[in-house]
């Protein structure tokens, strides 16, 4: 029953928000304990965007810059 009320919760927006990862000093990736949802957060200009498969591939590869050093 809590499940359920926290899935209802999600609907309106109101997610159960968890850090998954500090991308940089300005954003972070976060998701949702109740409906397994991600995002990624900008603090600088307080966007909060869909962990889509774009935004994936962009820190996958400013990840992979930065262990290449480029
Ligand atoms: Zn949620």
């Amino acid at each position: 029953m809590r499940r359920m009320w926290s899935r209802l919760l999600c609907l309106f927006g109101h997610h159960s928000y968890f850090k998954i990862k500090e991308l940089s000093d300005y954003s972070v990736q976060v998701g949702c304990t109740s409906c397994s949802k991600q995002w990624g957060m900008h603090h600088p200009t307080k966007s909060f965007v869909d962990w889509d498969e774009d935004l994936k591939n962009l820190y996958a590869t400013i990840d992979k810059c930065k262990k290449d050093d480029l």
